[in-house]
């Protein structure tokens, strides 16, 4: 239950929210769905790039990247007004699943 909380608290967790609604603000709504479909593929091409080259490249850049697409998920749920329980929702639902084909 306490893994939850902490779960709930960081997508209601007010300054972040204040910060997600001042870049849709500063930018627009449009601007900040182009900024997640620009970070996810700048995180497709560091996973690629992770691939190729993994045993000469730090993990720097993958960190930076899984980062930047970790806020704009959270962004995107505040631009598409997704509460916090649907999100939660649907997340457990598919670990569940998840967990079901793991299963033996
Ligand atoms: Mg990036």
């Amino acid at each position: 239950m306490k893994k939850v909380m902490q779960e709930i608290m960081m997508l209601v967790d007010p300054e972040l929210i204040k910060i997600y609604k001042a870049a849709s603000k500063k930018w627009g709504d449009h601007s900040q769905v182009m900024m997640c479909v620009e970070e996810c593929a700048e995180l497709q091409k560091e996973l690629l790039h992770m691939l190729r080259h993994s045993k000469n490249k730090s993990m720097d850049s993958l960190i930076d990247e899984l980062a930047d697409v970790q806020i704009m998920i959270e962004q995107m749920r505040v631009v598409f007004k997704i509460t916090p329980l649907e999100f939660l929702t649907k997340r457990a639902d598919k670990l569940r699943r998840l967990k079901q084909r793991l299963e033996p």
